[in-house]
């Protein structure tokens, strides 16, 4: 069988979408609101990949929507845990780090979110602190990690070889049209987020993953950030 030029299995859901890596190992990126653990090993076992061959769980950053399932997903693939040690504590206390609105819809989503009232406290220690660039081979993935803040602190994406690149909230699509990207509701710093959107762009990938909507072409993010 040829080998596949993408690597990235993206599982989305209407809410937020988590994804695979396939790679000599497969890693999990992200796990979604609580409940979602059940979706996600339904997408392993449509691709063949055995829970506990997960060499590695990455948290891009930890919003509740993005950390629902990491117990769950931990306990069913004995992976550790990779996640920005800027984001880290609220891994295991629960809450989010802090959520600055952009926008009106920020300033709604803000509302809402305060009115929904129980952190995901998973009481799970990260196995793994990123503080700086991070090669992947020693899980199995031809890609690294790199530092992409401004959606929260420790907001991380990955790259990979093929050229596909997983940005997690760094680049929002929209509701109505999912593929069309946009700003985040939310940054803890506007001016950090078009820093790390420039960063990703300057990797030439030919796709872009997000946490909501996507995938994107960086010509559709070039144009609605530089122009
Ligand atoms: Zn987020």
């Amino acid at each position: 069988m040829a080998e596949s030029k993408q690597a990235v299995i993206p599982i989305t859901t209407p809410m937020v979408n988590s994804y695979i890596i396939r790679g000599d190992k497969p890693i999990l990126i992200d796990t979604g609101l609580p409940g979602y653990d059940a979706r996600i090993l339904q997408s392993m076992e449509e691709n063949g990949i055995n829970p506990g061959d997960i060499s590695l769980i990455i948290i891009t950053h930890c919003h509740q929507d993005h950390i629902g399932s990491v117990a769950a997903m931990k306990q069913k693939t004995g992976a550790p845990i990779a996640i920005h040690k800027a984001d880290a504590e609220y891994l295991k206390s629960g809450g989010n780090p802090p959520l600055v609105p952009v926008g009106t819809k920020g300033k709604t989503m803000e509302a809402l979110s305060k009115m929904i009232k129980k952190p995901v406290v998973t009481g799970l220690a990260p196995d793994i602190l990123i503080e700086s660039e991070t090669d992947l081979a020693k899980y199995g993935v031809k890609g690294k990690i790199i530092m992409t803040p401004g959606h929260t602190p420790g907001g991380i994406s990955i790259t990979l070889e093929t050229g596909e690149v997983l940005v997690g909230d760094l680049i929002f699509g929209g509701l109505i049209r999912p593929a069309a990207p946009g700003f985040p509701y939310f940054a803890a710093s506007v001016e950090q987020l078009l820093q790390s959107i420039q960063k990703v762009l300057d990797l030439q990938p030919k796709i872009i993953y997000a946490g909501h909507g996507g995938p994107f072409t960086a010509q559709s993010v070039r144009r609605r950030f530089f122009k």
